[in-house]
Formats: C-alpha cells, structure tokens, sequence
C-alpha cells in the first residue's frame, strides 16, 4: 500500500512513500493506510508494487544523512552564502528578484575586480 515502517518497537510509525508523511502507530491498520492511500493519492492507488519499492528506493537515495553527505567543501559553502544573501534580502523587505537583478551582477564585478575572470 506504499508504507514502509520506521522508528522503533514497541511503536513502530508508517511512512508514506509518495509524501514523506509519517502516520502515527494507530494508523498502521491495513483500512486506515489503505484510506490514506486513496483519499491523499487517489492516482497512485491503482500502481504495482514495484512502483511503490521505486518510490522507497528513491527515498532511501534521498535522506537527509546521504543528502547531506553527498555536500563537498564548496557546496556547503555555496549552500551558506545563497542562505544569508536570502535571509539580509528577506530581511530588508525587498522582492526576491533583487538577487538576479542586482546582487548577482555586483557580485560578479566584485569577483571580477578583487579576483579575476576565472573566479567571476
Ligand atoms: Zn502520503
């Protein structure tokens, strides 16, 4: 029924493999993920299993320790810089498309002028 269960005995939780939402213990009867499964994703109610292990697989793939991992020097740095470009942006007020319009450009001047062409 696309589940798969998580967290520990005595009160394992089931996982929706289609969205990620995690049901209390009391859900784990077949009627009530069955429910979940056809009233949240009616057009997958009909699918193979095989689809739903994709889905898992794909879950697995996608957790946030192997995320997080995959994550190498420059692009936490990268992932830090756009975060705090954002946070003064939303800070100050001003429509997100200030970042293409104007912060970018001036960044790349910056690079440009203080490191070269290569880095800009
Ligand atoms: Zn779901």
């Amino acid at each position: 029924m696309g589940f798969y269960l998580i967290g520990e005995e005595p009160e394992p939780k089931p996982l929706c493999v289609i969205c990620t939402e995690v049901l209390a213990n009391s859900s784990l009867k077949p009627s009530l993920l069955r429910r979940h499964l056809e009233t949240r994703h009616p057009d997958h109610k009909d699918k193979p299993i095989e689809y739903f292990k994709r889905k898992l697989e794909g879950y697995k793939n996608c957790s946030v320790s192997s995320y997080l991992s995959a994550f190498n020097a420059d692009s936490k740095l990268a992932l830090e810089t756009s975060y705090r470009v954002s946070f003064r942006i939303a800070r100050s007020g001003k429509a997100h498309t200030v970042a293409e319009n104007l912060i970018g450009p001036c960044a790349k001047d910056i690079a440009m002028c203080m490191l070269g062409e290569k880095a800009a």
